[in-house]
């Protein structure tokens, strides 16, 4: 295969271009660096965080279970938010639970529980919520004993996949926040 004045003229007009491309490069990279300053999570309950005892932990025992979240100690009324952009999956008032609210993150990849809450969520399942806003208050209805929010982090959408422990990302959020403060 030969070059032929087509193909040369293409390469001529790309290193014309090439300044262009630079520029656009600059550009991308400073958008990056904006979105990496930009959080992208924020602590879930506007409170300075108690974390509890040994069984406020992710895995403590349960009678025939394990605990799947981890436990932060507020006053009731406390405004909970959402942790990360998302949509709500799920919502409830029933059973040991209480009121709670599950918000799944796709970029995550994960579904953020938020148990026990003073009232019912105005969320419906598929309404879209905003880093930051409210979802809810503190409060201890369902299995609970002293206000608090039993948070989960579930593998994929929605309450049934495989729990992580929240303890680690809580407590980088929290310092986060502080810091700020
Ligand atoms: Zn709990």
């Amino acid at each position: 295969m030969s070059l032929g004045p087509r193909a040369l003229l293409s390469v001529a007009a790309l290193i014309s271009l090439a300044p262009t491309f630079q520029a656009a490069g600059r550009l991308a990279e400073r958008a990056s660096e904006r979105a990496a300053a930009r959080p992208e999570t924020v602590f879930p309950a506007l409170a300075k965080p108690d974390w509890g005892e040994a069984d406020a932990r992710f895995g403590a025992p349960r009678a025939g279970h394990m605990h799947e979240g981890q436990d932060v100690f507020a006053p009731a009324g406390t405004p909970l938010v959402a942790i990360r952009d998302g949509r709500i999956v799920e919502t409830g008032d029933e059973g040991g639970r209480g009121n709670y609210i599950a918000i799944w993150s796709a970029d995550a990849r994960r579904t953020f529980v938020y148990l026990h809450m003073l009232r019912p969520t105005r969320f419906e399942p598929g309404d879209r919520v905003r880093m930051g806003q409210r979802v809810g208050a503190v409060g201890c209805t369902g299995s609970c004993w002293g206000d608090h929010l039993h948070l989960e982090v579930r593998r994929g959408r929605g309450t049934t996949g495989r729990p992580s422990d929240p303890l680690a990302l809580l407590k980088r959020l929290a310092a986060r926040r502080a810091a700020r403060e």
